[in-house]
């Protein structure tokens, strides 16, 4: 067993007995892991009010490779992100992100995936409300790229044959992860994603490019299609609620019609 320090994300927390938690984190050296919090719910417990969901540090794990619950030592808070709850379109988005790291990323050092997935963090603390939608489409596909799952969006998933540049719409396959050129499409393509939405597909793939600005119907329609894209991509894990929740938008209220 080795004392491990490493900069971590605090993905979600269980009570696990009067005074304990257990907790998930995605770290930057080891993956994802679990481990025990002990002592975390006493009076003047050395961890403070710290362990937050969504806050980031620098964690201490008495670490086993061949075991599944670690035991955290200390956590040392850099950033709470407290702004993420003031919104919830961007809490719900960070959520969504938390979940895929949760969901997607293995138990073994990527830091290329934490580095995305703080960035994403941080790009939605800043985003504008109406923003929010955009900044948390765009990275979760580019932290699903990051995990090895990007989307093929220049060329047909199938054959290679170039798509972008025709001016048109694409047909997108989920299953196949990415567009078809319009002999594999056939008559009745997975999805047609028309020029407009194509464009902005693009752009939200493009961490360089500017955040295309996106209306009520269209924002919808981009978060279906990454949703079902992680869903599809992730297998058998169950079922993934705070997609869900980010994706249906379920905390608005219906507009009286
Ligand atoms: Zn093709």
């Amino acid at each position: 067993m080795t004392l491990v320090s490493t900069r971590a994300v605090i993905l979600q927390t269980f009570r696990y007995s009067e005074t304990s938690k257990i907790v998930r984190l995605a770290t930057r050296d080891l993956g994802v892991q679990s481990a025990i919090a002990k002592g975390v719910l006493r009076p003047r417990s050395p961890f403070g009010a710290a362990l937050e969901t969504l806050s980031e540090g620098v964690v201490q794990l008495y670490h086993k490779e061949t075991r599944d619950l670690q035991t955290m030592a200390a956590f040392d808070v850099i950033e709470l992100r407290r702004e993420l709850a003031r919104d919830l379109g961007r809490f719900a988005g960070a959520a969504a992100l938390a979940e895929v790291m949760l969901k997607m990323a293995p138990a073994a050092p990527l830091p290329a995936a934490f580095d995305a997935f703080t960035r994403a963090l941080d790009a939605l603390v800043a985003a504008e409300p109406l923003h929010a939608d955009a900044v948390a489409v765009r990275w979760i596909w580019l932290l699903v790229g990051v995990l090895g799952f990007a989307p093929e969006l220049d060329a047909c998933v199938r054959d290679g044959t170039p798509v972008a540049g025709n001016g048109g719409g694409v047909a997108f396959s989920t299953a196949e992860g990415g567009v078809l050129c319009a002999s594999c499409a056939g008559a009745q393509p997975p999805t047609r994603l028309p020029p407009h939405a194509y464009r902005d597909l693009l752009a939200l793939n493009d961490a360089g490019a500017e955040l295309p600005a996106l209306d009520t119907a269209h924002a919808a329609a981009h978060r279906r299609l990454v949703a079902r894209f992680v869903r599809h991509h992730m297998g058998e894990s169950g079922p993934l609620s705070a997609m869900d929740f980010w994706e249906r938008r379920a905390w608005v209220t219906p507009a009286a019609s």
